[in-house]
């Protein structure tokens, strides 16, 4: 998308073949874009390069292909750096997405933790965000402290002040949640965190679909997320980290790739990014990663945003007029996220989302992977409507229209 002047929702949705596809012979309506979303022609195009014309592993090869493949895989670094408006393409390590970031995150901070030691995590985090911190509290002793929730399920940062204390290592906390869509002060946090000398990561997973980050105005110390919900491959996703940090961290994952000399009886490693991509990487989704979020960038985002904004509130509208129907976040457009969770009562999600799909609309019925927040909430499970670039009113009518239908069947 070079030309953001003639951008259109019909012009984007071109880009995404996947969308002309039927579903029980019926149109698809695809809204299950916080699980993961679809990848516009550029990205396999780019993907289809590299495996047809100069597929080769990277910082390796002298050879011509090698040369290009380690250009390509570099571009795509320069890409993700300036899509976080990191201060240099070093601070960039590619992952296989945000899970894997965080135990990354976890595992190397915790070389370095004593119990008594205290990390501050939300109770609406997504598991990924979640366990690998639980887990440290049982391997290395240190205190796990959480952030509660307001009745909407959006976090309640009123008492963050006795939360974190001069004890706090780190806050790990979610950019966007991916049940409520409510976006997290980041600010606020990072004040409160860095005057207790406490490192701040943040899972980025569910905002970066949403437009470029820039992580030197949030003052945040790492942040994650994943290509596939960003428009890019699955297998891949980017860790980001202040350069001074990632210098003093130890290793997480060792091998080829990552050192600067081994003998029989030590290693030297590389420093900054490179410790962190032991092996051959994932270099056809980190080169098809790059070329999403070169398209990404190139988006009018005033007005994607304004776009997104008035099929969100034709979806809220509709929703709202639901008896019986208990929305999670914000209950307006403004200040959240086009994620829009919601009980019916007396329908469990599970089936709200299969007669759905009789009529091929695509939504995710479960606990999303927050089952902390849902025993806040007194849930079981929510059903999740998320709406991407390429979706149009047509999609939210006709989740409308079969919602009245899953109402017939099951009230
Ligand atoms: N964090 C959030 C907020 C998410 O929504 C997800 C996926 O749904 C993840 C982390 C995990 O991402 P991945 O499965 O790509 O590692």
């Amino acid at each position: 998308m070079s030309d953001t002047h003639n951008w259109s929702p019909e012009s984007l949705r071109r880009q995404f073949p996947i969308l002309d596809r039927k579903v029980h012979g019926e149109p698809l309506h695809y809204l299950d874009n916080a699980a993961t979303t679809f990848s516009p022609e550029c990205v396999h195009e780019a993907m289809s390069r590299y495996e047809n014309h100069y597929r080769s592993n990277v910082q390796r090869g002298v050879y011509q292909l090698g040369v290009e493949s380690t250009e390509a895989y570099e571009e795509a670094r320069n890409s993700a750096a300036k899509f976080l408006n990191a201060t240099s393409a070093d601070e960039i390590i590619f992952t296989s997405g945000t899970t894997f970031s965080v135990n990354l995150i976890a595992y190397c901070l915790s070389q370095s933790f004593k119990p008594g030691d205290e990390i501050v995590v939300s109770v609406a985090e997504h598991h990924s965000n979640f366990i690998p911190w639980q887990r440290l509290r049982e391997q290395c002793g240190v205190e796990m402290k959480l952030i509660p929730v307001l009745a909407n399920g959006s976090l309640d940062l009123s008492q963050l002040d006795t939360i974190i204390t001069d004890r706090c290592r780190l806050v790990a906390v979610s950019h966007i949640s991916n049940v409520t869509g409510s976006i997290t002060d980041l600010k606020h946090i990072t004040g409160l965190a860095h005057r207790q000398g406490a490192l701040v990561f943040v899972d980025g997973a569910q905002a970066t679909p949403h437009g470029p980050v820039d992580v030197q105005a949030l003052n945040v110390d790492f942040y994650a997320f994943s290509g596939h919900k960003s428009y890019g491959p699955t297998g891949v996703g980017v860790l980001w980290g202040r350069r001074e940090l990632l210098d003093a961290l130890p290793p997480f994952l060792t091998g080829g790739g990552m050192i600067e000399r081994v003998t029989a009886q030590t290693t030297r490693y590389l420093s900054g990014n490179r410790r962190f991509e032991a092996g051959t990487p994932p270099i056809a989704q980190v080169i098809g990663l790059g070329a999403a979020l070169d398209w990404l960038m190139a988006l009018p985002w005033q007005e994607i945003r304004d776009y997104e904004q008035k099929l969100s509130g034709r979806l809220l509208a509709g929703l709202l007029d639901i008896q019986g129907l208990r929305l999670l976040g914000e209950q307006a457009v403004t200040h959240r996220a086009p994620i829009f969770s919601f009980d019916i009562e007396s329908c469990h999600s599970h089936d709200v989302c299969q007669i759905l799909d009789d009529y091929g609309v695509a939504l995710r019925g479960g606990h999303h992977c927050a089952q902390p927040l849902m025993d806040a909430l007194g849930l079981v499970a929510t059903s999740r409507a998320s709406i991407a670039v390429f979706n149009n009113e047509s999609d939210i009518d006709a989740l409308l229209v079969a919602l009245n239908k899953v109402l017939e069947v099951l009230r």
